[in-house]
């Protein structure tokens, strides 16, 4: 199994086929993997699991943690991201909500640069602490500020939603200005308050020192005194920091000189869970990122989380009674007596934004700066609305044009009905032999079919018309999906690269050949693309062929049957095959927004 356009790839793949055993150790801990299989089953199908798969797995990291081989599935999860961002497959709509926040978080409204004179250490508190914790943010660097009165505050965000969704280019471009600008300002080290921070700027940071707000806490004196009483929490350390106790050792040697008592859960440390919100899988398959969440809320067995991730101790307070490390620190008595909540959004992004102001206001004697980093969100993929609408307007344009050029002409006269097909019918079977061959050789050569349609009609009839189109049409669409079946998938595969249809595959793989039904009956997606992007699936051709055949007829009967009385139309006569071309066709364009609204009605009551 070799990926030769994708060297990191090709090393992960190999490494997971050569190495992986399939003992089980990791399926058995994460359902992602229940589903999909050992990591060699992977690495060696990945293809055809679907481009959003590895979307689905929250980089957890624990299967790497517990494989008894030294496997590294997490970073063949990563790998399987980046290709799909390189192929243009990947991410997806479903991740613009978190891509949209991380542009918020990298824009001019929301940064701060924040740099008092010789200023060379900052606070970085990152986006979910200042946005569900700015009172405490601003606290803690008071804290910071009163130790050192040189600190900084950069409210930023390190992209870390970029690189996890595989965006390794904008990632890398974002980071880098800001780590560019730090350290042109004289910016040494970063004091950070989030794991994910924490793991940027030590892995991608270089020259700039990186150290958690935890640790500088542990050498200063506690704000708030000795709680009183006996309390117990239990940690959940964040999945990112499983290979560095730096922080979790620091978090709990705080809780501690604080007087409360720590029980661990059966899954911490090395071996911690994820919270859920990893890899932002749940935008993909939520019922994963719920299994993580409520796998913490068992293991916590009603005792009160203490975790050092917003993001972590956001999520995790759906399942269960969570606080963040600063929370209980800084303002215990709140904390314990669950007075203190967490700001949601959208209220968050307010909160940074008045965050900003408040410090800006206390840093009078710095020097103060934004940044705007521009994060190139992908282009809003065209929705099916849009396009249907579109057919149907190029099918109204055609015939007004056709009608126009036919009267200004003044071949109107010469269009009788009666005449015409006569003329057709004298060369005997040639003609429609002709016509099904034309046909046939338009969807290979991505032709458009619709004036191909509207001949059959005019020249055939309703019924013969539609007989016609129909034969062409289907021998026209099997001919291409064989074509990239078994001549030319190299070719398709680049077609279809960044289209919805890149996609196709994994939903063959869920519904079979429902999805050719969808398709065809629903007329949201190109047909010749479509023709083309089912021969990449799994679909067996008989089946590909017998549902196209059956579900295609009803459009064909509905744009023969209208095209067909477009003589009469000319010569201004209303015939009741046009009455009823019109209404099949207005029924035909309603099945798209008929669907979407079932769609969106199904989605809601799911959600
Ligand atoms: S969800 Fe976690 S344990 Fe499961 S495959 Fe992904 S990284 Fe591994
Ligand atoms: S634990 Fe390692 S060897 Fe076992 S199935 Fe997982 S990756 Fe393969
Ligand atoms: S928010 Fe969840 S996914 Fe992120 S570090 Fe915390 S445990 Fe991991």
């Amino acid at each position: 199994m070799t990926e030769p356009e994708n060297t990191a790839l090709g090393d992960e793949t190999k490494s997971c086929v050569e190495r992986c055993n399939e003992c089980g150790v990791c399926v058995k801990r994460c359902a992602f993997l229940q589903r999909y299989g050992s990591p060699k089953e992977i690495a060696l199908n990945h293809r055809k699991m679907g481009s959003k798969m590895p979307f689905e797995c929250s980089l957890c990291g624990l299967c790497t943690e517990v494989c008894p081989e030294g496997v590294d599935p997490a970073g063949l999860m990563l790998e399987l991201r980046r290709d799909a961002v390189k192929r243009g497959v990947g991410d997806f709509k479903e991740h613009r909500p978190l891509l949209a926040y991380e542009r918020r978080g990298t824009s001019r409204a929301f940064t701060l640069y924040g740099l008092p004179q010789r200023c060379e250490r900052v606070l970085f508190p990152g986006c979910a602490l200042a946005g569900s914790r700015a009172g405490r943010v601003e606290e803690l660097y008071e804290i910071l500020k009163a130790a050192d009165p040189s600190m900084g505050i950069v409210l930023d965000c390190c992209s870390s939603p970029s690189r996890s969704l595989g965006r390794e280019e904008e990632f890398i471009r974002v980071f880098t200005d800001m780590k560019e600008r730090l350290l042109k300002e004289g910016v040494r080290e970063v004091l950070v308050a989030c794991p994910n921070c924490y793991k940027i700027f030590s892995e991608y940071g270089g020259d700039l020192k990186v150290k958690t707000v935890y640790e500088e806490l542990t050498e200063l004196d506690s704000p708030a005194g000795k709680i009183e009483g006996d309390v117990m929490v239990t940690i959940h350390d964040p999945c990112v920091l499983r290979d560095d106790p730096i922080a979790g050792n620091a978090v709990r040697a705080l809780l501690q000189r604080e007087g409360v008592r720590i029980e661990e859960m059966k899954s911490s440390g090395k071996r911690t869970l994820c919270c859920g919100e990893g890899g932002n899988a749940g935008a993909i398959a939520p019922e994963f990122a719920k299994a993580w969440g409520k796998r913490r809320e068992e293991e916590a067995r009603g005792r009160h989380i203490v975790t050092y991730c917003a993001g972590c101790a956001n999520y995790l307070a759906h399942f269960a009674r969570t606080s963040h490390i600063l929370d209980i620190y800084l303002d215990p008595e709140a904390t314990l007596t669950g007075k203190l909540k967490a700001a949601r959004a959208p209220i968050t992004y307010l909160n940074r934004l008045r965050l900003k102001g408040r410090l800006k206001k206390k840093l009078f004697n710095a020097r103060i700066g934004e940044r705007d980093a521009a994060i190139d969100t992908p282009p809003k993929k065209k929705g099916p609305s849009r396009g249907s609408r579109l057919k149907l307007l190029i099918f109204i344009a055609f015939i007004a044009a056709a009608l126009f050029l036919a009267k200004a002409g003044g071949v109107g006269e010469y269009l009788e009905e009666a005449r015409l097909r006569q003329a057709i019918e004298s060369y005997g079977i040639l003609a429609p032999l002709a016509y099904m061959l034309l046909y046939a050789i338009a969807p290979p050569l991505m032709l458009p079919g619709l004036p191909i349609t509207v001949v059959g009609g005019v020249l055939f009839g309703p019924l013969w018309g539609a007989v016609y189109v129909t034969i062409g049409a289907n021998i026209g669409a099997n001919i291409a999906f064989l074509i990239a079946r078994y001549l030319a998938r190299g070719w398709v595969e680049e077609k279809l690269t960044g289209t919805k249809l890149g996609t196709l595959d994994e939903q063959v793989a869920k519904s079979g050949w429902k999805v050719v039904a969808l398709t065809r009956l629903v007329p949201l997606f190109p047909f010749n693309l479509l023709n083309y992007a089912f021969g990449l699936t799994k679909i067996p051709w008989s089946k590909y062929a017998l549902t196209s055949l059956i579900c295609m007829t009803p459009g064909v009967i509905a744009y023969v049957t209208f095209s067909s009385s477009l003589l009469d139309l000319v010569k201004g006569k209303v015939s009741s095959e046009l009455l009823i071309g019109v209404g099949l066709v207005v029924i035909v364009s309603l099945i798209p927004i008929i669907y979407k609204r079932l769609k969106a009605k199904r989605a809601n009551l799911e959600s």
